[in-house]
C-alpha cells in the first residue's frame, strides 16, 4: 500500500515555524498558550510517526509485525493525546463550562485509548500479519469517538458562549471541525494523509485570531475586569442594604427625641433651656436630613425609587422652597433672591416631590456654601419648538418643553478639576476650608440622579472663590397654561394669620386611639396633641387595639405600621373588616418611619385616610387631625 505523505511534511512544516514562534515573540505567559504549544508539538510528533508508519506499512515485509504494531500503536496515542490537548486549550477560554463536561469529554478519550490499547492484544482495530496490514472489525472506533469528543465540545462551546466575542467563537468552531472535515477526506481518500495538516491549518488560525499576546491578555484584563465588577456589585448592594436598614432603625429614635424635645421648647419658659433645646431641634433635623439621605440613595442605588408623577402647581413648589430657604439665607445674613419668567406656564405634570428637592438641595448648598452676598432661585420654561408649531391647542402640550431652574450663589466657588467629583457619592470638596460645614456628600448625587432618572440634565457653572450656577432642565409636560406672573412679589407677602390660626383648634368630647409598640412614641403623641382637649387612648399592640375598639368608638385611630407580632396594616383591617367593631368605618392614620416617597399613596390605596411620616410633624399631625374631626 502506497501513502501519499506530503501533506504531513507541509504540516510538520507549518507547525514547526507556528512551535518556535509561540515560544519566543509570540510568547504569553497563560495556561492557554501553554495548552496550545503543547498541542503543536504533539502534533509534529504524531505527523512524524505517521510519516514512519507510511512506510513501515508500505514496506512491511521487510518490518517485523510486533515493531509495525507499536509504532501504529504509537501514533494512535499520540492522536489521542492531541486530541485531548486540543480539548482542553479550547476549555481553557471557557472557564465557565461546567465539571461534568470536563468529565464527560476525558472519559470519551479514555475510552479511545482503551481501544488502541485493547487493540494491541485483539487486533479488532487493525493488525498486522506476515507483513501486511488490516482494519479490524472496529477500525471506525477510533474516529467515531474522536467525533463524538468533537462534537460534545462544540454543545459545550455553544452552551457557554454568552459573553464571548462572536468571532472567537466562530473561530474555535472552526478550530475543532477544520481537522475533522481533513480527517473525513483522508478516510474517503485512502491513501493521502491529511489529519495532521488540517491540524496544522486550524493551529494556523487559531494562533493568529486568539493566541497573539494582546489577545490573550485583553481577554485576561476583560475576565478580572468582570470579576471585579461582580464583587464591586455585591458589596455595593451589601452596602445599600445596610444603609437602608440602619437609617431605618436611627430613624426611630431620632423620633423620639426630636418629640421630646418639641415639648420642651413648648413647656419651658426658661430662656436657657429654650436655647438648649433649640440646638436639639436644629442638630436632630440636621441628622434626620442626612439619615434621609442615606435612606433615598440606598434606595435609588438598589432602583426601589420610582417616580410618582402627577399634576401639580409649580408655584406651590417653589413657594415651599423659598419660605424654607429664606430663613435659611436670613440667619446668615445673605440676600435670598427669587425670580420667575412671568409668561411661563402654571401647572405641569411630573413628581412634584422630587422636583421640590431637587430645588431644596440645590438651595442648601447655595447657601450652606456662601459666606456672603446672595443666592438667586430662577424658575422658567423653554417650550419645544416643534410643539409649539404644531398649532392647535390641543396637541401643543403633548411634547414636554424644558423646566429650568437655576440657583446662583456668591460663595466658594468649585475648582475646575473637581467638577467630576461633585455627584459622587460621599464626596466633598474642599475639605479643610469646609470641615465646619455640615454635610454628607449625598446631596448632589442624589440630586443628579432624579434629574437623570426624570430625563433632565444638570448644568454647573462655578469660579473658585467667586461662585457658582447649578441649572437643571427637566422635560415636563404643560397641564395649565395660566401664567403665574411675578412669584417673588406674591411670596415676600406676610403670611396671613389665618393660615396660622390654621394649626390651632379646639375638640373637646371627641375621641382618638393611638397605637404604638412604643411607649415613649405614646408620650410624644399625646404632648403634640395637648391643649386640643382630645381624649386620647392608647393601645401598645395591635392586639390590644382591636380589644379597646371592640368597646369603644373613636373619631381617628393614629396607628404604627412596624409592630412585633401584628403590625399596623394587619391590625387596621381586622377592626376594618370586622362588620360588628363599631369603628369599622373609623379613619385611620398610619404613623411610619417608613419615609420613603411614594409610600403614601400604597398606604392610601391599602385603605388608611392619610399617611403621616414619624418623626410626627406637629402642624401635620394638627390638621391631618382637624380635617378628619370635621
Ligand atoms: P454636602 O452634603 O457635602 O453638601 P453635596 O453632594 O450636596 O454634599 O455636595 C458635594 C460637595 O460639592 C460639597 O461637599 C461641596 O464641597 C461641593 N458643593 C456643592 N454645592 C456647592 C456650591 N453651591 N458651592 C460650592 N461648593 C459646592
Amino acid at each position: 500500500m502506497y501513502y501519499n505523505i506530503s501533506f504531513d511534511i507541509a504540516a510538520i512544516l507549518v507547525l514547526t515555524v507556528i512551535a518556535v514562534g509561540m515560544k519566543t515573540v509570540l510568547y504569553t505567559d497563560t495556561r492557554g498558550h501553554k495548552l496550545m504549544l503543547i498541542y503543536v508539538i504533539s502534533v509534529i510528533v504524531s505527523a512524524n510517526i505517521d510519516i514512519i508508519t507510511a512506510y513501515t506499512i508500505c514496506y512491511g515485509h521487510m518490518v517485523p509485525d510486533p515493531l509495525n504494531l507499536i509504532l501504529n500503536t504509537l501514533y494512535q496515542y499520540t492522536t489521542v493525546f492531541s486530541v485531548a490537548v486540543a480539548m482542553r486549550t479550547i476549555l481553557s477560554y471557557f472557564p465557565g463550562a461546567s465539571k461534568t463536561s470536563v468529565i464527560i469529554n476525558r472519559t470519551l478519550l479514555y475510552i479511545q485509548a482503551g481501544f488502541v490499547t485493547l487493540n494491541i492484544f485483539t487486533g479488532i482495530m487493525f493488525r498486522f500479519r506476515d507483513g501486511y496490514y488490516a482494519h479490524g472489525p472496529v477500525y471506525f472506533a477510533a474516529y467515531i469517538i474522536s467525533l463524538a469528543v468533537v462534537l460534545h465540545m462544540l454543545f459545550v462551546v455553544l452552551k457557554n458562549r454568552s459573553g464571548m466575542p462572536g468571532l472567537m467563537i466562530r473561530i474555535i468552531i472552526l478550530f475543532l471541525f477544520l481537522p475533522t472535515v481533513f480527517t473525513v477526506i483522508q478516510m474517503i481518500a485512502g491513501n493521502i494523509l491529511l489529519i495532521a495538516f488540517g491540524e496544522a491549518f486550524s493551529a494556523l488560525i487559531m494562533l493568529f485570531a486568539l493566541e497573539t499576546p494582546d489577545y490573550r491578555k485583553l481577554m485576561k484584563t476583560m475576565k478580572e475586569l468582570e470579576a471585579a465588577r461582580e464583587e464591586a456589585n455585591i458589596a455595593n448592594n451589601a452596602k445599600s442594604d445596610f444603609l437602608a436598614s440602619m437609617s431605618h432603625e436611627i430613624r426611630t429614635p431620632i423620633n423620639g427625641i426630636l418629640g421630646m424635645n418639641t415639648m420642651i421648647l413648648r413647656d419651658s419658659d426658661d430662656p436657657q433651656i429654650i436655647e438648649y433645646a433649640e440646638n436639639i431641634r436644629i442638630a436632630g433635623n440636621g441628622l434626620l436630613s442626612i439619615i434621609n439621605d442615606i435612606l433615598d440613595l440606598s434606595k435609588i442605588e438598589s432602583g426601589a425609587v420610582k417616580l410618582q408623577p402627577s399634576d401639580y402647581e409649580l408655584s406651590s413648589i417653589l413657594n415651599d422652597c423659598y419660605q424654607i430657604n429664606r430663613t435659611r439665607a436670613a440667619e446668615k445674613g445673605l440676600e435670598f433672591i427669587f425670580e420667575n419668567d412671568p409668561d411661563m406656564p402654571s401647572g405641569y405634570y411630573g413628581d412634584e416631590v422630587r422636583i421640590r428637592q431637587i430645588i431644596n438641595n440645590l438651595l442648601s448648598n447655595g447657601i450652606k456654601y456662601t459666606e456672603e452676598g446672595s443666592v438667586l432661585l430662577k424658575a422658567g420654561y423653554i417650550e419645544d419648538d416643534t410643539t409649539k408649531s404644531a398649532g392647535t391647542s390641543g396637541d401643543e402640550d403633548d411634547k414636554p418643553g424644558i423646566l429650568k431652574i437655576s440657583v446662583t450663589d456668591t460663595g466658594i466657588g468649585i475648582k475646575e478639576e473637581d467638577f467630576d467629583l461633585l455627584f459622587k457619592s460621599f464626596s466633598r470638596l474642599d475639605e479643610i476650608k469646609n470641615r465646619h460645614i455640615e454635610g454628607s456628600g449625598l446631596g448632589l448625587m442624589i440630586t443628579n440622579q432624579l434629574v437623570s432618572m426624570m430625563n433632565g440634565t444638570i448644568d454647573v457653572k462655578s469660579e473658585y472663590g467667586k461662585g457658582s450656577t447649578f441649572t437643571v432642565m427637566i422635560p415636563q409636560k404643560v397641564t395649565d397654561r395660566a401664567k403665574p406672573g411675578d412669584l417673588a412679589a406674591r411670596f415676600k407677602e406676610p403670611v396671613n394669620s389665618a393660615a396660622k390660626a390654621a394649626d390651632i383648634f379646639s375638640a373637646p368630647g371627641k375621641k382618638v386611639l393611638i397605637v404604638d409598640d412604643m411607649k415613649m412614641n405614646i408620650l410624644v403623641f399625646r404632648g403634640l396633641l395637648k391643649g386640643t382637649e382630645l381624649t386620647i387612648d392608647s393601645a401598645l399592640s395591635g392586639v390590644e387595639a382591636i380589644r379597646m375598639t371592640e368597646k369603644t368608638r373613636y373619631d381617628i385611630i393614629f396607628m404604627d405600621h412596624l409592630m412585633p407580632e401584628m403590625d399596623g396594616v394587619e391590625a387596621f383591617h381586622r377592626i376594618h373588616d370586622d362588620k360588628d367593631n363599631p369603628n369599622n368605618d373609623t379613619p385611620v392614620v398610619v404613623l411610619t418611619a417608613n419615609a420613603i416617597v411614594g409610600m403614601r399613596d400604597s398606604y392610601l390605596e391599602e385603605g388608611f385616610a392619610e399617611y403621616i411620616s414619624k418623626p410626627i410633624d406637629q402642624k401635620k399631625l394638627l390638621s391631618v387631625t382637624k380635617q378628619l374631626l370635621s
